[in-house]
């Protein structure tokens, strides 16, 4: 069955993978989504024989119609390789009573690896497709992990070039050294006097400005996003769900066609929305469970049909969940109002316009598999000691905001149907603050390079690469550049 696309908000209709993946965001400013969900087709008796690679070309193949069998594994195949640190590309580890999908073991230790270690891929693979011999040139602007990951999977990939702001002051010493060493001849990393929005809206106006476009294109250069919205990162998330399913056949935890839960920790949208894609082509999943840090914008939304962004930013320990507004639940907003992109588009406007909107009962009602909760700092702090004392398995604030939302649904429900957990940092990507969960008095006043040792004692886990590179790495980038000259420092970069 070939799988076409259409923009949540009615500008663009039957458009090819391949194109939708090119093109990132439609022309009208909405999100691609499939005109229909596919069905896995093969049983999961079968599934739970395949290794990761396999198995994530199964799921693939339903949503990427237009690339041939042999293209999309010689995508999948040049992704989930020998730089992920064990065989199974993403284990899973029972600890409490639940299933940790450990999404981590990618070259910047964060789950965005999973999907960014092939987009590279399939985008110049569509760009070969679509007779697009341009070099393609990802413009990202990030508040720390993204750019990184981003770059991690582009650096070195035939055909590209990657170019990543970054606010100079804004971001942590860790994640400031993971991108200044970032290795790559086709890698560039910018600092900007400035602070993320302004690198946001520089990236969003470079995207925008037709004189740059041509001037690229002379050059036989096209730009393009590496964003969470695009299909290209969507659809090998799908996967590893799958793939945690097929592992709890496996391991005789569960037997096919029995029911689970998933439950993610979820800032923009993405990696839960990619569960909630699994759901559709037949994963048996009960619920869907979406944790939230004390940004809660989303736990209220499924409480009271109110999405309602204006309210105060909150800083917390789990960085890459303090969002207010989740651009991928634009794709859920479009499912269950019947994939109507009128009202679709009618919301979106409302939010940019007042940053609230809320929808209908009758929508409301299509929302049921889906539970919502948020989890407070000292809950964060008390799921992390608490699965360390239990079971001496160490997981990162993201993972404890999904894990303390479980562990209380789960008491209150009384819901007992096996649930996987998105794991979705090491540890050692926010050391400090996991240290200052478990033992306060003891880890708080050392300094990060001690942190990193003790949380090896701690854990039992070895040192992953991304940390002991960035202990001995070269700084490689040093431009700084002035929000207004961000163009300029591109023009120069790429010789336009
Ligand atoms: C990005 C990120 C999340 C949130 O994922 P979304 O797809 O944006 O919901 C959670 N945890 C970590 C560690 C992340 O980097």
């Amino acid at each position: 069955m070939q799988v076409f696309y259409s923009s949540t908000r009615g500008g663009e209709k039957g458009v090819p993978s391949s194109r939708a993946i090119l093109n990132g965001l439609a022309g009208d400013g909405g999100l691609y989504v499939p005109d229909s969900f596919p069905a896995l087709e093969v049983s999961f008796d079968d599934l739970a024989r395949m290794d990761y690679r396999d198995l994530a070309y199964e799921v693939m193949k339903l949503f990427l119609t237009d690339f041939t069998e042999e293209e999309l594994r010689s995508c999948i195949n040049h992704a989930y390789d020998s730089k992920f640190d064990v065989p199974e590309i993403a284990p899973l580890r029972k600890a409490d009573g639940a299933y940790f999908l450990e999404l981590f073991h990618g070259k910047t230790i964060a789950f965005k690896d999973m999907a960014l270690s092939i987009l590279p891929y399939l985008m110049t693979t569509a760009a070969r497709k679509n007779k697009i011999s341009n070099r393609i040139c990802i413009l990202t602007a990030t508040s720390g992990d993204t750019g990184k990951a981003a770059m991690a999977g582009f650096a070195d990939v035939p055909g590209t070039e990657i170019i990543v702001f970054f606010p100079k002051d804004g971001v942590s010493p860790v994640q400031k050294r993971q991108m200044v060493t970032q290795k790559g001849k086709n890698t560039h990393v910018v600092a900007i006097t400035g602070n993320f929005d302004d690198a946001q809206t520089g990236v969003k106006k470079m995207f925008g400005d037709r004189q740059l476009a041509e001037d690229a294109s002379a050059k036989e250069i096209q730009f393009s996003s590496a964003n969470s919205i695009n299909v290209g990162r969507l659809v090998p998330q799908a996967a590893y769900y799958v793939y945690a399913y097929a592992q709890l056949i496996r391991s005789g935890a569960i037997k096919a066609g029995d029911s689970i839960n998933i439950t993610v920790p979820t800032g923009n949208f993405g990696n839960i929305l990619a569960a909630y894609y699994a759901k559709q082509i037949g994963l048996p999943v009960k619920k869907l469970i979406c944790a939230s840090n004390q940004n809660n914008v989303l736990t209220d939304f499924f409480h009271t049909g109110i999405y309602d962004r204006n309210r105060p930013f909150i800083l917390t320990t789990s960085p890459s969940m303090d969002i207010l507004v989740s651009s991928n639940l634009e794709r859920l907003i479009y499912q269950s109002c019947g994939r109507d992109a009128e009202k679709t588009a009618a919301f979106m406007k409302q939010l940019r316009e007042t940053g609230r909107y809320e929808i209908t009962d009758k929508m409301k009602a299509e929302l049921g598999d889906f539970v919502a909760e948020f989890s407070s700092e000292d809950e964060v702090a008390a799921a992390i000691r608490k699965v360390y004392e239990d079971e001496h398995y160490v997981i990162d604030p993201h993972t404890a905001v999904a894990a303390s939302v479980y562990f209380r649904y789960r008491e209150e429900s009384g819901d007992e149907t096996p649930t996987v957990i998105a794991s979705t940092a090491s540890p050692y990507k926010f050391a400090r603050a996991v240290l200052h969960a478990i033992d306060a008095g003891k880890f708080d006043s050392m300094t990060d390079e001690e942190q990193f040792d003790a949380l090896h004692e701690v854990s039992g886990v070895k040192i992953p690469n991304a940390i002991e590179e960035i202990r001995t790495a070269p700084v490689r980038h040093k431009t700084v550049s002035s929000v207004e000259d961000m163009q300029k420092t591109v023009r120069e970069m790429l010789g336009i």
